[in-house]
């Protein structure tokens, strides 16, 4: 850590609390948290890191993130500045390429895309995150996932190797980007359609009419935490076993959404997994089926 102090100056933060950092506001501090505004410096950590085997985390908004209340014994990196600029690339007929950091949220994404009139990616209002948390995670709502409007990642791999893959050359599925494990997501370029301002407000307001009445919002989550199974609803399952609403210290299944947890305020990253392998259990148990997790545990 000594060397990245070094490089990096106020950038790097030592013993860096990551609660605050992620919606579930759990979780211990990191070894080291630091911010990189552009690939070369992303790519002067990553040697170090090699050099002195230290283990790292790339985070987002920290939407789809359980920190144990341990901590990270590792360097948590963020993306921002460069990573954070969005900029339209060619248009050709009926079609607009959209260049988009990994850093952008998908907040921002999306009044940039309505402001300019651009349609494709309506479907994603709401969903907190990045644009590489959203691309790794594959992220989207029942029938629409990110990598439909997608025209090609840019990612890292460690230290230093860029690799550009064309939509064609991925194979995304439920949740998951199919990226090989430890590539960071720098860019994309995403394929959108020329409308109008006023055409596209219409259609990220009827996707957030579907989320009107998500009332677990109010509290720290990080949305589902279980994939649906193949032809199954995770919700239902664990509504099924008369698990809505249990609780383990301050982490409750939402009463509103069987597949919700949420920090009823002071919840330790402990009660928030421990929750997670109680539904396990109860719905192997009484189903027969195992729940795997959404949300991505950050472990040492
Ligand atoms: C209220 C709420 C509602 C939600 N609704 C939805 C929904 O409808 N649909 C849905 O799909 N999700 C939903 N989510 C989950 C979450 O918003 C998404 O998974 C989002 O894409 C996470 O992005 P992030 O930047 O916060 O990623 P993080 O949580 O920070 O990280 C998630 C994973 O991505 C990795 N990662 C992050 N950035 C990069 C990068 N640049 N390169 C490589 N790896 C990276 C992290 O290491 C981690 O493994 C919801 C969450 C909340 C809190």
């Amino acid at each position: 850590m000594t060397m990245l102090r070094e490089q990096f100056r106020s950038a790097f933060v030592e013993d860096a609390p990551l609660a605050p950092l992620t919606t579930f506001k759990v979780g211990g501090p990191a070894k080291g948290l630091l911010t990189v505004r552009d690939t070369g410096e992303l790519q002067k950590a990553l040697a170090i890191l090699e050099r002195f085997n230290v283990p790292y985390l790339l985070m987002g908004r920290g939407a789809n993130l359980i920190v144990p209340d341990e901590g990270f014994k590792g360097l948590v990196i963020r993306l921002k500045e460069k990573f954070e600029m969005i900029r339209p690339i060619k248009k050709t007929r009926g079609t607009l390429y959209l260049h988009v950091g990994a850093g952008v949220s998908l907040p921002s994404l999306l009044a940039y895309t309505t402001r300019h009139g651009l349609s494709g990616l309506e479907p994603l209002v709401a969903i907190p995150g990045t644009v590489g948390g959203a691309l790794i995670m594959n992220a989207g709502i029942p029938g629409f996932s990110i990598s439909e409007a997608l025209s090609s990642i840019t990612s890292l791999k460690p230290p230093r190797t860029l690799i550009k893959r064309y939509r064609h050359q991925l194979h995304p599925s439920y949740r998951d980007m199919g990226l090989p494990a430890g590539e960071i997501v720098l860019h994309a370029t995403f394929k959108l359609k020329p409308s109008t301002e006023r055409e596209v407000r219409k259609r990220v307001h009827h996707f957030l009419e579907k989320r009107r009445n998500q009332t677990w919002r109010k509290y720290p989550t990080a949305g589902s935490v279980f994939k649906n199974p193949e032809g199954a609803s995770a919700g239902r399952l664990i509504e099924s076993c008369g698990l809505k609403g249990y609780r383990i210290g301050d982490a409750q299944i939402s009463p509103a959404h069987a597949n919700i947890i949420v920090n009823r305020g002071k919840a330790t990253a402990k009660d928030i997994l421990d929750l997670i392998t109680h539904v396990q259990k109860e719905v192997a148990k009484k189903t027969g089926i195992y729940l795997e997790p959404e949300v991505i545990i950050a472990r040492n």
